[in-house]
C-alpha cells in the first residue's frame, strides 16, 4: 500500500477550503491546508465581510438624513474614513484568528505559502513536496481587468477596501454585484460616484423589474450612471487625477478608477497541467456533480470551478465533498433555488427564477408591488421598494421571488425556505402577515399583473 503524508491536502483556505478541511479532519482524516494570502480567503478577507462592514458604515449617512423627519436636529456628525478602515481591519484580524483556531482545534495543519501540484498526489509548498491520497483545490477567484491603455491606474475591490483616503470623485467600471455595492458605499460616504456600464442597465441576469428599480434609486441618490459606453483608455493627469476616455461621449476626470468587471478562477501557477487536471472553456477547473475533476483523486470546489460563485454554495460543495469522500455517501451539492443578495443601497434579494427565465418554461402569473416604505412617510425619502412573485399557472408553485428595498436580504432568506419547499401561491396567501412590515406584502399580493 502507498503511504501518503496526509489523507487530504487542500489548496486554499477560503470559506470552502476551510470548511472541507475541518469536516474531513472531523472524520479522522489527516489534513493539511495551504494558503498563500490570508486564512479566510476572499469572502472573509477581501469580499463579503469587509464589504458588508463598509455598507453598514456608509448607510448611517442615509439614517442621519432620514432622522430629521422624526424630530432629530442637525443629525450630520463628522465621518472619518481611516477610523472605519481601522475598525474593519481589526475585525478582519479577529476573524482570521478565529479561522486559525478553528483549523487547529479540528486538527488541520495550516501551511502558509503557495501550493502547487507537482503530481497527481504531490503538492509543493515552500520548496517541500508533500503527498496526499486526495487533493482538494479551493483557490477561489481574482478580479479581472480588460486590457486597455492605462489599466494599470485602476484599482479593484481588493484595494478599494483599504484606500488610504476617501476619493472625492470615483469612476466604477462595471454593473455587477461588486460595482453597485461599492457605488452605494462611496456615494453614501460623500464621494462623487460615476458608474460606467456598457449595457443599458446594471445587474445583468437579475429580474428586470429589480434592475430598473435599482438603477432609478441609484440615480436618485446622485450616482451618475454612464450607460451604453466603453472605457477606451485611462490617463493619469499631473494633478494626480485620472481621465477616462470613452468610445462615445466626452472624457471624464476622477480621482480614483475602480474596475469591477468580473472575476476569474485562480488556476494560474498551481500546477494543473503537471497533474493533468482539465479546465473548461472558461478557464475554470472542470468537475462533475460531486466536484471531482478528470483526475480520480483530485477535487475542486468554490469559485475556482465557476459554478455559482457564492460563499454558501462553496460551503455546501465542501460539505458534499466530505460526505462523498470521507463519509461514504456520494453527495452532489444542491444548487436549485439558491437565494442571493446584492448589498446595494437599497439592497436586492432574490430566490428562484426571474420572470424572463420563468416565461421560457411555461405560462406564469406575476404579482408585483411597488410602494414607499412606511419609514419614508416621515423621512420624506423618495425611495420605492419593489416586490415580485412569479407563479406557475399550472401548479400554483412560487417559482421566483424578488425584492428591492430595505432589509430585502433578511426577508428573502426566510422566503427562500418556502420556495425551496415548493410552496404554492395559495400557501403564501394563507400565511398571515406581520403588521406593519414591508415583508407582509409577500403574503398579501392578490392582484395578478396584467
Ligand atoms: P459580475 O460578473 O457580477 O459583473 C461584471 C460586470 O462587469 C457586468 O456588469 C459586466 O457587464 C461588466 N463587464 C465585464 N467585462 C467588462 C468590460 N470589459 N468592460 C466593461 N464592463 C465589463 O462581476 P463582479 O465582479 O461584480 O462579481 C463577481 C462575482 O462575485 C459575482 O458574479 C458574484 O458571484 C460574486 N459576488 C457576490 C456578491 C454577493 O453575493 N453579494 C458580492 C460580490 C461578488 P455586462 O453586464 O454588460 O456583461
Amino acid at each position: 500500500m502507498t503511504s501518503y503524508d496526509y489523507d487530504l491536502i487542500t489548496i486554499g483556505a477560503g470559506s470552502g477550503g476551510v470548511r472541507a478541511s475541518r469536516m474531513a479532519a472531523g472524520t479522522g482524516a489527516r489534513v493539511a491546508v495551504i494558503e498563500s494570502l490570508r486564512t479566510g480567503g476572499t469572502c472573509v478577507m477581501r469580499g463579503c465581510v469587509p464589504k458588508k462592514l463598509l455598507v453598514y458604515g456608509s448607510h448611517f449617512a442615509h439614517d442621519f438624513e432620514d432622522s430629521l423627519g422624526f424630530g432629530w436636529q442637525q443629525a450630520k456628525p463628522d465621518f472619518h474614513w481611516t477610523k472605519l478602515i481601522d475598525a474593519k481591519n481589526k475585525e478582519l484580524d479577529r476573524l482570521e484568528g478565529i479561522y486559525h483556531t478553528l483549523l487547529k482545534n479540528a486538527g488541520v495543519e495550516e501551511l502558509m505559502g503557495k501550493g502547487k501540484l507537482v503530481g497527481r498526489h504531490e503538492v509543493e509548498v515552500n520548496g517541500r513536496i508533500l503527498s496526499a491520497e486526495t487533493i482538494l483545490i479551493a483557490t477561489g477567484g481574482w478580479p479581472t481587468l480588460p486590457e486597455i491603455p492605462g489599466i494599470e491606474h485602476a484599482v479593484t475591490s481588493n484595494e478599494a477596501l483599504d484606500l488610504p483616503t476617501l476619493p472625492k470623485r470615483i469612476a466604477i467600471v462595471g454593473g455587477g454585484y461588486i460595482a453597485v455595492e461599492f457605488a452605494g458605499i462611496f456615494n453614501a460616504l460623500g464621494s462623487e460616484v460615476h458608474e460606467i456600464i456598457r449595457a443599458e442597465k446594471v445587474l445583468r441576469g437579475f429580474d428586470d423589474a429589480m434592475r430598473t428599480g435599482l438603477q432609478e434609486e441609484l440615480i436618485k441618490k446622485g450616482i451618475q450612471i454612464h450607460n451604453g459606453v466603453n472605457v477606451t483608455r485611462i490617463e493619469a493627469t499631473e494633478a494626480g487625477a485620472f481621465t477616462l476616455g470613452f468610445d462615445v461621449g466626452a472624457p471624464l476626470q476622477v480621482d480614483l478608477v475602480m474596475y469591477a468587471t468580473g472575476r476569474a478562477p485562480n488556476t494560474q501557477g498551481i500546477g494543473l497541467e503537471t497533474a493533468g487536471v482539465a479546465t473548461n472553456g472558461k478557464g475554470a477547473i472542470a468537475v462533475d456533480g460531486f466536484s471531482k475533476t478528470n483526475i480520480d483523486n483530485i477535487y475542486a470546489i468554490g469559485d475556482v470551478t465557476d459554478r455559482i460563485n457564492l460563499t454558501p454554495v462553496a460551503l455546501a460543495e465542501g460539505m458534499a465533498f466530505v460526505d462523498t469522500v470521507y463519509r461514504n455517501t456520494p453527495t452532489a451539492a444542491d444548487r436549485e433555488n439558491v437565494a442571493s443578495a446584492v448589498f446595494s443601497q437599497p439592497p436586492i434579494a432574490t430566490v428562484g427564477l426571474t420572470e424572463h427565465e420563468a416565461v421560457a418554461q411555461g405560462p406564469i402569473d406575476v404579482y408585483e408591488s411597488s410602494f414607499t416604505n412606511m419609514k419614508h412617510s416621515l423621512s420624506g425619502r423618495d425611495e420605492k421598494s419593489i416586490m415580485k412573485l412569479i407563479v406557475d399557472q399550472k401548479t400554483d408553485r412560487v417559482l421566483g421571488c424578488h425584492m428591492l428595498g430595505s432589509d430585502s436580504p433578511e426577508i428573502i432568506q426566510g422566503i427562500a425556505i418556502a420556495v425551496k419547499c415548493g410552496a404554492t401561491k395559495a400557501q403564501f396567501d394563507a400565511t398571515i402577515g406581520i403588521h406593519p412590515t414591508a415583508a407582509e406584502e409577500f403574503v398579501t399580493m392578490r392582484q395578478k399583473r396584467v
